[in-house]
Order: C-alpha cells, then sequence, then structure tokens
C-alpha cells in the first residue's frame, strides 16, 4: 500500500507509522517528494488494514497499489527519478547519450572509439568487457582485460563507462570499474544476478527483455528497487516479433508507456533495436521526439571489422552526424546540456 503523509507531518509521526508497519512485518521505502513524503509498505495486508493505516497520526490517505510492481510505479514515486552518474543526470532535463563500441576489443580500438565519441558530443561511454553472444562459438570479450582499458578510457577522456555484467559472481569485478551497471537483454530475468547488481548501489542500466512485456520488464526494475538501490535506468532495445527485416523491431511506443507507469528514466538502444546501420539515426530521432532520457549507440573505427555487432555499428562520422540531426529536436524539447550551448 501506499501511504500519503499530511505536508505538515511531523518526523515523530513518519517514525510512529514506519514502526507500526515494521512491527506487523511490512518492508517499508521511504518517497521524499518535494511536496509531501510518501511511504511505500510492502507486506501481508491481512495483517494490517489499510483503514488501520489511515487513522494513524499524520497520515492523509492510503492508497492500495493495484500494479504488480510497487517501488517501479508512478504511484509510489509521482515525481520523475532522476539518476546521478558522474556529475550528469540520467531522467533530468538533458539528453544523455552514450556511444562505444559492442565490444571492447583492443586498447587502441577502445581508445581510439572513447576519443571520438567524446568529441562528437557522447557524455557516457559504453563496451562489453564481457560479452552476451548467442553462440559459444563467438568473440566472447576481453573479461578483466577489457575492463581495464575501460578504466583508462574513462581516465583520458572523462566519460562514465558503461558496462555489462552477465553473471552473479561478477558483480563485484565489474561493479569495482564500471559507473553503470548493464543488465543485458538476456538477463532481464536473472533474478540472483538483478539483486546482486542491485546491493551495489551503483546505477543499473536496465535493457528489456528480447520478448518481455513492459510489465515484467518493470517487475524486473521492482527487483533492483527492493534492494533499497533507486538508481534504475530502463532501455528500450527491441523486442522479438514476426518482423525479420530488423534483427529487432524497435518498440518506441514503450517509452510514453513507461513514463506514464513509472518515474524511472528511460533510454533507447536504436543499435540492438534495429541492427540495421541506416536505421540508427533515424530511430535515435523517433526515440527523442518520443521523450526517451537518452540514446544508446554502438560506434565502432571500422565497423567492416568489428568483432560483433558491425552491421549495426556508426563509424565516428556516422556518429557525430548523428549527434547533430538530434540536437534540434533536443533544442525543441528543452533538453540540451551546458556543454551544448554554442
Ligand atoms: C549490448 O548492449 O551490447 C547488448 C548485448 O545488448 P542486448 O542485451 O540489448 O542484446
Ligand atoms: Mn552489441
Amino acid at each position: 500500500m501506499i501511504i500519503v503523509m499530511q505536508p505538515g507531518a511531523t518526523e515523530a509521526e513518519q517514525q510512529g507509522v514506519i514502526t507500526r508497519l515494521e512491527r506487523e512485518g511490512f518492508k517499508v521505502h521511504l518517497s521524499q517528494g518535494i511536496e509531501r513524503t510518501i511511504l511505500g509498505a510492502i507486506g501481508d495486508k491481512t495483517r494490517l488494514k489499510c483503514e488501520t493505516v489511515a487513522a494513524l497520526a499524520g497520515v492523509e490517505k492510503v492508497v492500495p497499489i493495484l500494479q504488480p510492481y510497487k517501488l517501479a510505479s508512478r504511484d509510489f514515486h509521482p515525481e520523475d527519478t532522476r539518476v546521478e552518474v558522474g556529475g550528469l543526470v540520467v531522467g533530468g532535463r538533458e539528453v544523455q547519450i552514450i556511444a562505444g563500441p559492442c565490444a571492447v576489443e583492443s586498447r587502441a580500438q577502445l581508445l581510439e572509439t572513447a576519443a571520438a565519441v567524446r568529441e562528437a558530443g557522447a557524455t557516457m561511454l559504453r563496451g562489453g568487457a564481457y560479452k552476451p553472444r548467442s553462440s559459444p562459438y563467438s568473440f566472447q570479450g576481453l573479461a578483466t582485460k577489457g575492463l581495464e582499458f575501460l578504466a583508462e578510457a574513462r581516465e583520458r577522456t572523462g566519460l562514465p563507462v558503461v558496462t555489462e555484467v552477465m553473471d552473479q559472481n561478477l558483480v563485484a569485478e565489474v561493479a569495482g570499474v564500471a559507473d553503470v551497471l548493464q543488465i543485458g537483454s538476456r538477463n532481464m530475468q536473472n533474478f540472483a544476478l538483478l539483486q546482486a547488481a542491485g546491493q551495489t548501489g551503483k546505477p543499473i542500466l536496465l535493457k528489456r527483455g528480447l520478448s518481455a512485456t513492459i510489465e515484467e520488464w518493470l517487475l524486473a526494475a521492482e527487483y533492483i528497487l527492493n534492494e533499497g538501490n533507486s538508481r534504475v535506468i530502463l532501455c528500450e532495445r527491441g523486442i522479438r516479433t514476426f518482423e525479420t527485416y530488423t534483427r529487432n523491431t524497435l518498440d518506441l511506443s514503450a517509452v510514453p508507456a513507461v513514463k506514464h507507469l513509472s518515474h524511472l528514466p528511460v533510454i533507447v538502444d536504436p543499435s540492438h533495436g534495429t541492427g540495421r546501420r541506416f536505421m540508427v539515426a533515424p530511430m535515435a530521432r523517433a526515440a527523442l521526439a518520443a521523450g526517451a532520457d537518452g540514446l544508446m549507440i554502438e560506434v565502432h573505427p571500422n565497423p567492416q571489422e568489428a568483432l560483433s555487432d558491425g552491421s549495426q555499428s556508426l563509424n565516428p562520422e556516422e556518429f557525430a552526424a548523428l549527434v547533430r540531426e538530434i540536437r534540434p529536436i533536443m533544442a525543441a524539447g528543452g533538453r540540451l546540456g551546458e556543454g551544448w550551448a554554442s
């Protein structure tokens, strides 16, 4: 249930409500808004009825949460959540552009790409050190070495690093380097991984599962939020449909849907969403027009030679052109960052 406290409720009244809920076995999450405080209480409603809680001092009203996800719902947290990443904000006024190679292939490849995407206007660097590949015979990533290169690229460019963690046992290692932990599509419902990643307190980029409904996606986010980590960024990356021309079907309708249902920021990955280079820029423009808080774009110095996802990767010039093309859309939405002033 959601407990909306009165605007003038005292600290003692708030604590009184929390104590009572916890005594009845509820887990209480606090959402401190500008105007008022909202408590999200998850537990057995037969032990404490909504009416009883509504009668406690300082309580304005109690609303049952109808959706299966609670902490991810807008009812619990009416204001947009802003996720802070190394001085940047995802879900705020400014759009964030995450760019970089699908996989970290070598020190030279990563450093060259990092410098190029930064120069073009990217605000964060992506690159997989551990790669989830559909075939066990495909390039699996440079693992620990890849993480070292990512750390060096961050040092040189100042760009925060987004990289995937594929396994619960790797969470500590990857979190030691990453500014944002990416949970890939194939792992969206790896609940033990979601919990372990959530426990690090790091921002988590949660990609939508290949065939996940919006509800399943938000329930996956709920696992992270339930660990006390509210720094979740959702990423629409296309879903499986009957269409085979594109690698996936980029579901841009998920952007306004998620924004309606949830307070979490949502970004779009048109690279995996289409699988085709020429479609990346148009769908990036469409994503921002639909209200996305950011983009994730695969960029490679020489896509023809990429060890993974070359056909959807842009070269640095194409990425720079994409950034120039989205600029008027960002400006129209009032979402250009400081660095874009000139
Ligand atoms: C990736 O971002 O490189 C990736 C593997 O994405 P997804 O999990 O969306 O397939
Ligand atoms: Mn990829």
